[in-house]
Order: C-alpha cells, then structure tokens, then sequence
C-alpha cells in the first residue's frame, strides 16, 4: 500500500506516519527526516538546505525528488510505504506521479491555532527521532527519549516565527494539492484535531 500523508506541519502526520508504519510494517519515507539527517552528517546535501530549513522555507523540488526517487528505489519500499511530508508542491506532485502509484492519500485536517499551540510544544530525540509533546505526549522523564535515554529538543523550526512561515508556506505550495488529489480520486479526509489513537482508528478505516 502506498500511500501519501498530507496536511499542515504540526498536524500530526509523522506521529502517525510512526504508528502505522509499526502496525502494518511499511516503512514511512519522512523529508523532513532525510534532509535533518543529512544536516547532521554535514554532508553535501546537508549544507545546502540546513539555512533553507531553519527558516522554514522549502528545499527546492529537484533536490527533494531525487532524495525521494533515491529512497523508494530501496528494497524495503517495495511492499509499500508511508510518504510523510512529501509531495509538498504540485511539481512534486506531477514528478512522483511519474515513478510511482498512490493508493491513498491521507489529508490530515486541523486549524492553525491549534498547529501552533502543538508545534511550539513539540519536542524530538536528538538520538533516534521519536517525538514527544509537553502537554499530549511527555517523556516518562523531562528533557530524556523513553525509547533510547538521547537528550530530547527544540527543532530551530519550531520556533514562533517559523512556525508562522512555515504556515504561510504550507498555504501557498501545499494547500493546492488538496483539490489537485481529490481531481484524481485519491483524497480521504480525517479529523486531525483530536488524540494520535483517534486518527489512528480513522485511518485504519480509510484503509480496511
Ligand atoms: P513539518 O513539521 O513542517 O512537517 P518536516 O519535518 O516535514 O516538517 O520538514 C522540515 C523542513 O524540511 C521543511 O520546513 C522544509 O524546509 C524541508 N522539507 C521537508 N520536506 C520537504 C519537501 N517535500 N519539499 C521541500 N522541502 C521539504
Ligand atoms: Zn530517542
């Protein structure tokens, strides 16, 4: 099953991306996480888009489809997987359309007070990635990963002023692709304002 997760930063795509990667054993293929890991080896990559990241701007489509097209090429993508945070602009869009079938694509739906307040709680493993929130999700122990002890922080681009841009962002480039996938049949809707269990179980019904 191959399927696309969409929505708004902070709407919960990753934290769920993670879940349902561990229930049905696809891998999720996070952007996102690909281009902080390649900021943090330093490499070529890295150096390119660690200014573009910090303030919240996007890397530019090329760089994105060819990290994207390189990763599905993998042996594990082959019984489907989880794209979390890519496509994020019609280019994007019209590239992979070009290289891979979508099953679904999954908008997660949340309004921007709510983005805010869940972003500026958000709080991510410097170690292995896992994510937590102050108020919904908390560590066992404060500033401590329960999965793996590493240090837990504050993403540069959780900060206020990237947050609004990253919004504003997500608004111009990505909001689009909300009429461009329900035009193809493959748009499915969930309420994304509640508890991660709660999306959960609307997406396993999306999917059964
Ligand atoms: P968010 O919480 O905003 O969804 P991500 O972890 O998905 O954050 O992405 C962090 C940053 O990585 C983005 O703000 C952007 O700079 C870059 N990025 C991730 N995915 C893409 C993409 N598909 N196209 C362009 N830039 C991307
Ligand atoms: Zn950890």
């Amino acid at each position: 099953m191959n399927l696309i997760f969409l929505g708004a930063p902070g709407a919960g795509k990753g934290t769920l991306a993670t879940l349902l990667s561990r229930e049905y054993g696809i891998p999720q293929i996070s952007t996102g996480d690909l281009f902080r890991a390649a900021v943090k080896e330093g490499s070529e990559l890295g150096n390119k888009v660690k200014g573009i990241m910090e303030k919240g701007e996007l890397v530019p489509d090329s760089l994105t489809v060819e990290l994207v097209r390189q990763r599905l090429a993998k042996a594990d993508a082959g019984g489907g997987y989880i794209l979390d945070g890519f496509p994020r602009t019609i280019v994007q869009a019209d590239a992979l359309a070009g290289f891979e079938q979508i099953d679904h694509v999954i908008n997660f739906e949340i309004d921007d007070q709510l983005v805010i307040r869940r972003l500026s709680g958000r709080r991510v493993c410097r170690s292995c990635g896992a994510i937590y929130h102050v108020d919904n999700m908390p560590p066992k122990v404060e500033g401590k990963c329960d999965r793996c002890g590493g240090e837990l922080y504050i993403r540069d681009d959780d900060k206020i002023d990237s947050i609004k841009n990253r919004l504003r962002v997500y608004k111009e480039q990505t909001e689009p692709l909300i009429a461009y996938y329900r035009d193809k049949g493959l748009l499915r809707e969930i309420d994304s304002s509640r508890s991660p269990q709660h999306s959960l179980e609307q997406i396993k019904g999306i999917l059964e």
